[in-house]
């Protein structure tokens, strides 16, 4: 998503002011307001900036005479306040969060790229939104876009688009009624609240729920549930914890 950076290079006073005594400070600095709200002041050294506060509650601009402007920056009982002495260029830039390139934009050509758990286009719109653990692809979907890889139960490789290809119905084909519940027997369906899990087709009379594995299923325990590879890496164990079923690791 493109979001609107505004920058100010120019002389300024700085105050920033906080539960201790206020600092401040005078120079050329390049003044950096982020979309997030986010108020940076850099000098001339060093990639530290001499005063900053990061995702304000709220930042206000005091228009003054002569081109002269305040920006003011507070969160909790931090407040930074800028003072431009005039002169000085004003800008606003478009930016996006900067990630790992992914690929080519279908729609626009522009680079997609992989930031803060989705795939997005430089430059438009385009917005698909990643489960945390899915790996991007080399390999492209027929539609253009990037594939990725997402293990449960077992691994797959769809478009990143949801709508174009569903994790959750490629799940529910491969797995829905696949494992019975071991309170009762029932079918084990692919269900999704906030994620997708199993759970069993006699609720409410039945509570059986169990997470679906974010892994390859390796086998079936006695009790019904699948059996996935253990953290350790030793014998695999029931999805289930708790199981009875699982032989004691002596
Ligand atoms: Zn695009
Ligand atoms: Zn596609
Ligand atoms: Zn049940
Ligand atoms: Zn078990």
């Amino acid at each position: 998503m493109t979001e609107t950076v505004h920058i100010y290079a120019g002389d300024c006073t700085t105050t920033y002011h906080s539960e201790a005594d206020p600092r401040r400070q005078r120079g050329r600095v390049v003044v950096v307001h982020k979309p997030d709200d986010t108020v940076l002041v850099h000098d001339s050294n060093g990639y530290q900036p001499v005063a900053w506060l990061t995702r304000a509650n709220a930042v206000h601009r005091e228009q003054g005479p002569e081109g002269k402007f305040a920006l003011v920056a507070v969160k909790d009982g931090e407040q930074l306040r800028v003072e431009s002495h005039g002169g000085g260029e004003r800008a606003r830039h478009d930016a996006t969060a900067a990630g790992i390139p992914v690929g080519v934009c279908p729609t626009c050509d522009g680079r997609l790229v992989r930031a803060r758990g989705a795939v997005t286009c430089l430059d438009c719109d385009t917005d698909h939104g990643l489960p945390r653990d899915a790996a991007i692809l080399d390999s492209t979907c027929d539609c253009g876009l990037p594939e990725m890889s997402v293990e449960r139960g077992a691994r797959f490789e769809l478009c990143i688009d949801r709508t174009c290809e569903s994790l959750d119905a490629a799940v529910r084909e491969r797995f829905d009624r696949e494992w019975s519940c071991p309170d009762c027997g029932g079918d084990l369906r692919v269900l999704r609240e906030r994620a997708l899990f199993l759970g069993c087709e006699n609720y409410p009379d039945c509570e059986g729920s169990f997470r679906l594995p974010d892994a390859e299923v390796v086998g079936e325990c006695a009790c019904g549930l699948p059996e996935i590879p253990s953290d350790s890496g030793d014998e695999p164990r029931c999805l289930d914890g708790d199981c009875a079923e699982t032989p004691e690791v002596i």
